[in-house]
């Protein structure tokens, strides 16, 4: 038993609840393979006494002045930053990623409760003038009521601190349900706000088997809002469940993200940095850069770069400060990667390094560079969601962006120019929510979070992200 690895629990009616008599399932370090802890999972029962809490409790939270619902945040953001390193161990034992990574996301986990803290203070309303006389017409905006939140598995710090900071700086109670295989994260940012003092009730966790979580929330009248980060499919499903007691989504489902690097581009800085960027978190980031299209004339000169700078990682356990890269979150990442590039090379791309599993106990992938990669290949068409770069060549402004917007995709993609017209072009062109023109590191607090096409709608974060947890009601009165 790994002691950094904190026991786990439920956490509903404002308690926290061991297995008891509930099913369990294991939660493996995938570094090793070691089970780390058993995790219980909610039954039918425990689900309808989260979402009597959380009807319970709507309107008290609601109600709380925005100075306190502010306040509760912001000393949790404070509980967040000072827990970084034991939080930041648990990230790494359950999902994988290097420590330094897994730091730096638990402490912009704590960036957005700060944020949408000071976003709860300046939630307000219009007075629209009246073509009547003696007619007051007030525009208020407040919390939607309870939200059913789902987050995946990749980034267990910063995905439910994007949706639990906005709910809960609106005003509205939360049920989440974080993903089963790295569950501790989100457990000890509901801690960390239970000890900020946030009322008992208004954010519970649950964990158990997903469809059969998100059949009865989704379904329920109490639940008011839903949203989800995950997998095109399951989006799609739980989109569908919404419509049914119509009632908004907002969903992030992934991405292919394109690069686009021109010929006149810094060379270095688009390769070194691309490498940097595809494999942070071993290439599970839905923003990550995947598809590298470079103008003919660089492309050469980009791949040398780009695979002695991918051969030089060094990869292994996320708790070994050597390691850049990290293992695969669960072995159906790893049987994924064999099949992808099976399938390009079977099409006639050229592997430029890796492409193999590593053995060994945990679920590791060598950090793989594809070139030449035909378009019928299907990692041209999946989100790879792995450590697998791929190389293309393109000709013109024209060809380079009919590639980076073919699939149905629209969440991230990337430009290398030096030239400002060519900038422009591809800002204007490039048909994704989020966009990086000569740099990869572009999400921020302050910043919408979100993509377009079928990568999802809605934002989580910046000025926008509280929007989506409000409604807008009119009073008109003589
Ligand atoms: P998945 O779709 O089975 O699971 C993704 C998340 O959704 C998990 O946390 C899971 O618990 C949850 N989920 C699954 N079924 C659900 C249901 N019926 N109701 C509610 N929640 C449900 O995918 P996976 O096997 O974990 O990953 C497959 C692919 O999904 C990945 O390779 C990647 O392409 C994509 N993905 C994207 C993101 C993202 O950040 N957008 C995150 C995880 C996975």
């Amino acid at each position: 038993m790994n002691t950094s690895y904190a026991p786990l629990h439920l956490f509903i009616g404002g308690e926290w609840l061991t297995a008891g008599d509930r099913d369990t399932v294991p939660v493996i370090n995938p570094a090793d393979g070691e089970v780390l802890a058993q995790l219980p999972l909610a039954t039918s029962g425990d689900l309808e006494r989260a979402l009597a809490t959380a009807k319970t409790v709507a309107p008290l939270w609601r109600d709380t002045f925005p100075d306190q619902r502010a306040a509760i945040l912001r000393r949790a953001a404070a509980l967040i930053r000072e827990r970084t390193l034991q939080i930041a161990t648990v990230l790494t034992l359950e999902e994988g990623k290097p420590l330094a990574e897994a730091e730096d996301e638990v402490r912009r986990a704590g960036d957005y409760f700060e944020w949408f803290a000071e976003e709860a203070r300046r939630i307000d309303g219009r007075v629209v003038p009246s073509n009547r006389p003696g007619v007051q017409q007030l525009v208020k905006r407040q919390a939607i009521g309870p939200v059913a939140a789902f987050t995946p598995w990749n980034f267990p710090a910063i995905t439910p601190a994007r949706k639990l900071s906005a709910a809960l700086a609106a005003g509205c109670p939360v049920i989440i349900k974080p993903g089963e295989e790295s569950p501790g994260t989100a457990l000890a940012l509901a801690r960390a706000l239970d000890d900020a003092g946030l009322p008992k009730g208004v954010l519970q966790v649950v964990f158990g088997v997903p469809d059969m979580v998100s059949a009865q929330l989704i379904a329920s009248p109490v639940i008011r809002k839903v949203t989800f980060t995950g997998s095109l499919p399951i989006g799609r499903l739980l989109s569908a469940r919404a419509a049914e007691g119509v009632k908004p989504v907002t969903l992030e489902l992934g991405g292919h993200g394109p690069v686009l690097v021109f010929a006149d581009a810094d060379i270095d800085a688009a390769a070194l940095g691309g490498v940097a960027n595809r494999f942070r978190g071993t290439g599970q980031v839905c923003i990550s850069s995947t598809r590298f299209l470079i103008q003919r004339q660089a492309y050469e000169a980009f791949a040398a770069r780009f695979v002695e700078a991918t051969r030089a990682l060094k990869i292994g356990s996320g708790l070994d400060p050597a390691s850049q890269v990290g293992p695969l979150s669960n072995p159906r990442q790893l049987a994924k990667m064999e099949a992808l590039v099976a399938d390009a090379v079977a099409r006639g791309a050229r592997v430029l390094t890796g492409g193999q599993r590593i053995p060994g106990p945990g679920y590791f992938f060598e950090p793989t560079v594809l070139a030449d990669v035909p378009l019928d290949a299907r990692v041209m068409q999946e989100e790879p969601f792995g450590p697998i770069a791929i190389l293309r060549p393109f000709d013109t402004l024209k060809d380079g962006l009919e590639e980076a917007n073919r699939l149905p995709y629209g969440l991230s993609a990337y430009a290398f120019t030096r030239d400002a017209r060519t900038a422009l072009d591809v800002g204007d062109g490039l048909e994704a929510g989020m966009i990086g023109i000569n740099q990869y590191r572009i999400i921020a607090t302050e910043l919408p979070f979100g993509g377009m096409k079928e990568s999802g709608h809605g934002s989580e974060g910046g000025r926008e992200g509280i929007d989506y947890y409000l409604t807008h009601k009119f009073i008109s009165q003589v």
